[in-house]
């Protein structure tokens, strides 16, 4: 038995096991200190195309998460791209989406394969003199990596809440808890933010010189998005609270970034 643990050490440290083989780690263990960084963490996700819109630093990223509803997570399945639509949601380092065991899309993440999680934050169509310099202010998240799943029931309800409770501050613990059968009913993913890059573009339309006394109107038309009044279900017991819901966000990202043509 002892040779056969001292064989399976060492084929481990000279080649990691598939992922499925190995004991998995805790997805929400901490990553590395994330770095204050005015550079992106890899070649892969310096932005070159108007590289001035490039951001990188750690705080930029996780509000652009946080304000996002939804995500879309890419993948490829079968040998074929898929970026699919869903929810995510943030804490510290790590970027977490879940769903149903029986999800396709969840089934391929938790085998570890890259995956590619975005999130696009509109926040207007910009409008110039001509058709060409049309572009829009935005603020987009892209991260890069291989989801590890999340184990543990504990944690997995824990970070259920911390989903809930971003939108909807303070309900979590006023539902009807969650059952074992619903908790194993449900795959929580995580993704570490250790390579992950933004794109922000803020400011008015600018137009070459020569095209600035074209008679059309230019400006921005500002895009938001926010939750509106809660609207009740029929049939609700009188004199319920109604849910708290979490404010719109701000684009933080705003003056000091150069507007520009192109997206
Ligand atoms: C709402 C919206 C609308 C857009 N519309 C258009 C359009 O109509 N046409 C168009 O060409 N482009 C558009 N873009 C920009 C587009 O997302 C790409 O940035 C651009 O096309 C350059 O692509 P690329 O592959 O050359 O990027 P590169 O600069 O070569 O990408 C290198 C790395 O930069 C990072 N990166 C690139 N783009 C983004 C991004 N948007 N957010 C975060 N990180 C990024 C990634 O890490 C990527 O691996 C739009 C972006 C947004 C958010």
């Amino acid at each position: 038995m002892e040779d056969f643990q001292r064989a399976i050490a060492a084929y481990c440290v000279f080649r990691p096991l598939p992922r499925i083989y190995r004991p998995m780690t805790s997805a929400t263990r901490p990553t590395r200190r994330p770095r204050t960084r005015s550079g992106p963490s890899s070649s892969f996700t310096r932005v070159r195309r108007l590289a001035d819109r490039g951001v990188y630093e750690r705080d930029v990223i996780a509000s652009i998460l946080d304000a996002g509803m939804l995500c879309h997570v890419a993948h490829i399945v079968d040998g074929r791209p898929v970026a699919t639509p869903t929810f995510h949601w943030r804490i510290g380092d790590r970027v977490y989406w879940h769903g149903s065991v029986a999800s396709r899309m969840l089934k391929t993440n938790a085998q570890g394969g890259e995956v590619c999680l975005t999130v696009t934050l509109m926040d207007g169509w910009v409008l110039a003199r001509s058709a060409f310099n049309h572009t829009a202010n935005y603020r987009s998240v892209l991260c890069f990596g291989r989801p590890l799943v999340v184990e543990e029931a504990q944690e997995k309800a824990r970070l259920l809440q911390a989903f809930t409770d971003h939108w909807f501050p303070g309900r979590w613990p006023t539902l009807r808890p969650m059952t074992r059968k619903e908790l194993g009913a449900t795959l929580v993913l995580s993704l570490p933010l250790d390579e992950a890059s933004a794109k922000v573009r803020t400011g008015g339309a600018d137009d070459p010189a020569r095209d600035l006394d074209f008679p059309v109107w230019a400006g921005v038309v500002p895009v938001r998005e926010s939750l509106g009044a809660p609207l009740a279900e029929p049939g609700l017991k009188q004199g319920l609270a109604k849910p708290k819901v979490r404010p719109p966000s701000r684009a933080r990202v705003g003056a000091a970034r150069r507007p520009g043509t192109g997206c």
